[in-house]
C-alpha cells in the first residue's frame, strides 16, 4: 500500500459526483434513467454567453490572466455585489476561482489552521467537511432540527462555539434542504459570530434560485463588523447554467484575499481565460434568462411537491430556494441502500442523505423537465408500493 498524505487519506469521494456519473453512465448504456441526482441546471448556457466565449477564442484571449482573474471580470463582480447585495468590494478584494467549490476550498485553506474548529450546520453540502479535513482543521457538526426547518437556531450556534472555533460555513439557500435564512435570522447569526470573533464563509451559489417573497440577503451586508469577518462566495454555475465552465468567486477582507491569491498562484493559476469572458458576459447581461429559469424551477418544485404528497408516505420541508426536495425515507432503511435499490429497481437516480450528514433522507433534484418529474415520481411511487 502506498503511504498517502495523512490528511488526504481521510478524504472520501463526493457522493453527488459519484451518483451523477453513474446515472450518466447508465443512460449512455441505453437505460431510461430519470435523473433526480445531478445538482446542476438542465438548461443550456444562454447564447449570449456562448458567443462571448467564441469571441474570446477568436480574438486570442487565450493566454494567462492575472491569477485572481482579469480586471474587467473582477470589476463586473464588484458591480454585481453592489447591485444585488449592497456590498462594496474593490477589485483587489475579489479572487476568481475554478468554480465556487474551488473558491470555498481556498477560503478554508487560508483561514483554518491545524486543530481549529469549523462549524458546519448539518445537513450540509458534501464537500465542506472534506475541505476542512484537508486543511487539518476540525469539522464541528451542528445538527439542525427538522422541526426548525433545518435552520440553525441562535442558541444552538452559541452552544457550539469553543475557544478553538475559527469559521462558520453558511449556505443559504441550502443544498440539500432548500432552506433560506431570513434577514432577522442572519442578523442573529452575525451577532454571535462578531461577538466570538468567528469568520463566516457564506456560500451564496443558489442566490438566484429563490422561490419565496423575501429578497435574498447576504450576511456581509448586515453591518461593518460582520462584513469584515465574511468571505462571500458566489459563481455562475447555477444562476446561468454554466456548471462546466468552472467560474466561481470569493470576496472579503483584502488581507485574506491576498493569501487566497497567493495560494492560487501556486496551484491553478488563473481560471480558464475563455470562461472568464463568458462569465463577464453573464454578469453584465440583463437577468431575463435567470428570471425564466427561476420561473420554470418554481413550477417544477410545485409539481414535485404535489406528486410526492400524493404518495403519502414521504415527508419533506418545503424548499424556498435551490432545486432540491430533501425527503425522509427512513422507513425504508439505510438511505444509501435505498438509493441504490431505487436506481437498480426503477432506474431513478437519487442522492442518499448520508453524504449530507442526514441518514434516512434522500435528495431529489427537480432540475429536469416536468414530464420527467412525473415519470420519476410515478416510478418511485411504484417502488414504494412494492415494498409493502
Ligand atoms: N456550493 C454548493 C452548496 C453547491 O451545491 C455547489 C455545487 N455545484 C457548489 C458550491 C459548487 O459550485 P461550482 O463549483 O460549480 O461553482
Ligand atoms: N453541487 C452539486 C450537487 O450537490 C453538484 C455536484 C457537486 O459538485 O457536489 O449535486
Amino acid at each position: 500500500m502506498v503511504k498517502i498524505n495523512s490528511r488526504i487519506a481521510q478524504v472520501v469521494g463526493s457522493t453527488t459526483l459519484a451518483i451523477t456519473a453513474r446515472a450518466k453512465e447508465l443512460k449512455e448504456q441505453g437505460k431510461d434513467v430519470v435523473n433526480f441526482a445531478a445538482g446542476e441546471p438542465d438548461f443550456d448556457t444562454p447564447d449570449n454567453i456562448k458567443e462571448a466565449a467564441v469571441k474570446a477564442i477568436n480574438s486570442g484571449f487565450t493566454k494567462y490572466t492575472p491569477s485572481s482573474g482579469a480586471e474587467d471580470l473582477r470589476v463586473a463582480i464588484c458591480s454585481k455585489f453592489k447591485r444585488d447585495n449592497g456590498l462594496e468590494y474593490k477589485p483587489g478584494q475579489i479572487v476568481v476561482g475554478c468554480g465556487a467549490k474551488h473558491s470555498i476550498f481556498n477560503a478554508v485553506m487560508v483561514l483554518a489552521d491545524v486543530g481549529e474548529e469549523v462549524i458546519i450546520p448539518t445537513p450540509y453540502w458534501v464537500s465542506y467537511p472534506e475541505m476542512v479535513k484537508v486543511a487539518g482543521a476540525v469539522p464541528v457538526f451542528l445538527q439542525t432540527r427538522r422541526e426548525n426547518g433545518f435552520k440553525m437556531m441562535p442558541g444552538e450556534l452559541a452552544a457550539a462555539v469553543t475557544p478553538r472555533t475559527k469559521i462558520l460555513i453558511l449556505n443559504s439557500p441550502s443544498n440539500p434542504t432548500g432552506m433560506v435564512y431570513s434577514r432577522k435570522e442572519l442578523s442573529q447569526i452575525a451577532d454571535i459570530c462578531v461577538k466570538n470573533g468567528i469568520y463566516v464563509i457564506s456560500d451564496e451559489i443558489y442566490e438566484k434560485l429563490l422561490y419565496c417573497d423575501e429578497p435574498f440577503v447576504s450576511i456581509a451586508s448586515l453591518g461593518k463588523e460582520i462584513f469584515d469577518r465574511t468571505i462571500t462566495i458566489n459563481g455562475v454555475s447555477k444562476a446561468y447554467a454554466m456548471t462546466g465552465w468552472r467560474i466561481g468567486y470569493a470576496a472579503g477582507p483584502a488581507e485574506i484575499m491576498g493569501h487566497m491569491k497567493n495560494l492560487q498562484d501556486h496551484s491553478t493559476s488563473n481560471p480558464c481565460s475563455i470562461s472568464q469572458k463568458a462569465a463577464l458576459a453573464a454578469l453584465n447581461a440583463p437577468e431575463d434568462a435567470i428570471v425564466a429559469m427561476r420561473k420554470e424551477f418554481k413550477a417544477r418544485r410545485d409539481l414535485m411537491m404535489s406528486l410526492v404528497d400524493g404518495i403519502g408516505q414521504i415527508s419533506y420541508i418545503k424548499p424556498d430556494g435551490a432545486f432540491y426536495l430533501f425527503c425522509d425515507f427512513s422507513r425504508f432503511g439505510l438511505c444509501a441502500a435505498t438509493a441504490k435499490r431505487i436506481l437498480d429497481d426503477v432506474n431513478v437516480a437519487v442522492i442518499p442523505g448520508d453524504g449530507f450528514g442526514a441518514e434516512g433522507y434522500i435528495r431529489l433534484t427537480f432540475s429536469t423537465s416536468q414530464e420527467r418529474i412525473k415519470e420519476g415520481i410515478s416510478r418511485i411511487k411504484a417502488w414504494i408500493g412494492a415494498q409493502a
